[in-house]
């Protein structure tokens, strides 16, 4: 369409209003999706199986609103029972138990799934990468979501965005990192690609279950631990026991969360019913990031407030040693699998121009506001 075209549309619009311009040929549509006649009687019971405890603040939250919003918007014929990380399977058997259709949903973090698919990392987190608000472009117009479920397909599940935690917290350090030297010999809880970062940087990237991260700084077993943000870490109570809380989390700078379905039962949905849990995942996208952003700030204050803690920046010479063994990691990934490099050249097209319009937008209006 040319500008002129877009201009006389524009103001059509205006006048009539779109919805008068298109609604017969839309009610003709929906009264003629002949394949799947809708049954206002039946009653759709589905189960979500999550990798978060029952009711984890923010994430397991995020997994009732859901269930709440289906049940609601449906008017009571699409039910999901939601079940917490542990309470029918282990949180990590999520993916293949929906996969298997044992259980028709799912709830979690696409990277937790590198281990069936390398691919699978871009679409939750990659150090140096995307921002929530890049992420929510590339996903929902830029054609990121279509390589999420492309990437998704042969484990015969379809995903759906499920929330964004922004930019994270570099985590809590009971050792002051001032040069790439004092990363040797790091022991810091850190998942996922960053660790691989850590460990490339001399440092150990060390598996601890959340349930035992508070005992395991406290008592010296680790030096370090990321988490997620102000929020969440203060709920984990990070702040009585570090010395130090280091920013930006270099390795989530947007982590996006998940929902998947086995695509079997998705597809015998109605399409209204399809409609409404996709429109559903799509409010949890908007809410997360909302919710983390307000409380964030609120949790950050009280932090200050309560701790002792010093909360210091990485720095540059550290965050660049970081940024060079990213590079070497992600190389490794792509190098490894065609579907991680498809994917992850799509990813960084998007974040390079993302970020060359950002200098100009978000990142110089940051700079105004200090
Ligand atoms: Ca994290």
């Amino acid at each position: 369409m040319n500008r002129k075209e877009f201009l006389k549309k524009s103001a059509l619009a205006g006048i009539l209003g779109t919805s008068v311009l298109t609604s017969c040929a839309e009610d003709k549509e929906i009264i003629n999706h002949g394949d799947k006649k809708i049954n206002y009687d039946k009653v759709v019971r589905w189960k979500m199986v999550t990798t978060w405890p029952p009711n984890f603040p923010v994430l397991g939250e995020a997994a009732n609103l859901l269930a709440e919003m289906v049940k609601k918007m449906s008017g009571g014929r699409f039910i999901i029972k939601v079940f917490g990380g542990g309470e029918l399977v282990p949180p990590l058997e999520a993916f293949d138990t929906v996969a298997s259709g044992t259980v028709e949903m799912g709830c979690g973090a696409a990277y937790y799934w590198a281990g069936k698919s390398t691919a699978t990392q871009f679409f939750a987190a990659v150090p140096f990468g995307m921002n929530a608000q890049m992420m929510n472009a590339w996903l929902l117009v830029g054609g990121g979501y279509e390589l999420w479920k492309e990437t998704y397909a042969p484990f015969n599940l379809i995903p759906f965005m499920g929330g964004n935690s922004g930019v994270q917290m570099g985590g809590w350090f009971n050792r002051e990192i001032n040069t790439v030297e004092d990363l040797k010999g790091l022991k810091m809880r850190i998942p996922g690609l960053g660790g691989k970062v850590i460990e490339k940087a001399g440092g150990a990237a060390v598996l601890v279950a959340g349930g035992e991260l508070y005992t395991s700084l406290e008592r010296g077993v680790i030096d370090a631990t990321e988490w997620v943000g102000p929020y969440h870490d203060y709920k984990m109570g990070f702040h009585k026991i570090a010395k130090y809380y280091y920013s930006p989390g270099w390795h989530e700078p947007g982590t996006e969360l998940e929902f998947f379905a086995n695509n079997k039962a998705y597809e015998k949905l109605s399409s209204d019913l399809q409609e409404i849990l996709y429109t559903a995942t799509l409010r949890i996208q908007n809410w997360m990031l909302a919710e983390f952003d307000y409380k964030n700030a609120i949790y950050y204050q009280k932090i200050l407030e309560e701790g002792k803690v010093e909360v210091k920046k990485f720095p540059t010479q550290v965050i660049e040693t970081l940024r060079k063994y990213t590079k070497e990691a992600l190389q490794e990934v792509i190098e490894g699998d065609p579907m991680s490099k498809k994917v992850y050249e799509h990813y960084n097209d998007f974040r390079k121009k993302a970020s060359a319009y950002n200098a100009l937008s978000e990142q110089a209006y940051y700079d105004l506001i200090g």
